[in-house]
């Protein structure tokens, strides 16, 4: 059994849906939880106590140890002091709390953008940038983002929540890369669960298939002492895992590049016949360079 023994985890809105099983999860396998949860709407409106507070008493009824906080994750540093405050250090952070504004580009208002920047992206950077020094000061942290299919692959009406979802890819990418020498891990998760920002476009049969308690697993994987992986991608729901990568084309090359030549090269740009999966911009270059020049000593 995977235990985590004295780790201390704040699990962001984990008053409801997803959240509140990883604080479930994490507090029966020994650790010590931050409940956070604002308590408001699923469109980001209004505020109360009571759901952190009823996931809390529900750890407590089992044994386990957690206190809860009611600030949004806009205010982060605050999230971070109640794990200091109580249990003088923070080991693990599940970026996980989320509201929908979901509306067709022509109609999104900069209130909707706002929010939902300052709930995803805004908020799990906070959480992550006061967690930060102190994990480097312990050599030990496991940081999860959860991001979304309608980050990686787009969905009608939700530009803002996808575009968030996707600028947590980058957060984590980069903090990976940064944590490597600290013990620091960073993932990103892309989870389909049921709850209530789902109940209303699935239909019972699917939502049935769609227990939240199906995304614990990976969470928990990602998140042990012993677990070295890090930068990397999954989508999760159902029982199912699966990672997710960039995948670049072999591509075209011409030192006189045209649009006309472009035009009749597509194919070569577009054929994923001979890939590469660079995993760093310094990858990224040096591989563009050596195709290049490959080419360009070819001619
Ligand atoms: P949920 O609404 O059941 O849970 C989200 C929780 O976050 C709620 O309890 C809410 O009160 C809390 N919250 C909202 N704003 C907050 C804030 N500013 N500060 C603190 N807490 C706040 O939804 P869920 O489905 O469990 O979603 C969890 C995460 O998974 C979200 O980030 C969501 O975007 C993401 N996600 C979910 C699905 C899915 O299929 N359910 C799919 C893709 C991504």
């Amino acid at each position: 059994m995977l235990m985590f023994k004295d780790r201390v985890v704040i699990v962001t809105g984990a008053g409801g849906g997803i959240g509140r099983v990883y604080a479930l999860e994490f507090a029966k396998r020994g650790a010590k939880v931050v409940v956070n949860d604002l308590g408001g709407s699923h469109t980001g409106q209004g505020a109360s106590s009571k759901a952190a507070d009823k996931v809390v008493d529900e750890i407590k009824a089992a044994g386990g140890v957690a206190v809860p906080n009611y600030d949004s994750v806009e205010d982060g540093e605050k999230i971070v002091q109640t794990a200091l405050d109580n249990f003088g250090r923070i080991d693990i952070l599940i970026n996980n709390a989320g509201i929908l504004r979901d509306v067709s580009f022509g109609k999104m208002s900069d209130n909707d953008w706002d929010l939902i920047y300052r709930v995803h992206a805004k908020g799990a950077y906070k959480l992550s940038r006061a967690a930060w020094n102190h994990m480097r000061e312990k050599s030990f942290g496991r940081i999860i983002m959860t991001s979304s299919a309608a980050g990686l692959y787009g969905n009608f009406g939700q530009s803002n929540y996808g575009s968030m979802k996707m600028a947590l890819v980058g957060l984590s990418n980069t903090l990976a890369q940064e944590g490597k020498t600290k013990n620091i891990t960073c993932n990103t998760i892309a989870p389909i669960a049921a709850s209530r920002l789902t109940e209303s476009v699935m239909p019972p049969e699917i939502l049935d298939q769609l227990k939240p308690d199906y995304i614990v697993p990976l969470v928990l994987y990602l998140c042990h002492e012993d677990t070295t992986e890090s930068g990397s991608v999954f989508e999760v729901g159902a029982g199912w895992v699966s990672k997710v990568r960039l995948e670049r084309s072999a591509g075209f090359y011409d030192k006189n590049l045209s649009a006309e030549k472009l035009k009749d090269n597509w194919g070569k740009v577009e054929s994923f016949d001979n890939p590469s999966y660079p995993t760093s911009a310094s990858e990224s270059v040096s591989g563009i360079l050596a195709a290049v020049n490959n080419k360009a000593s070819e001619t």
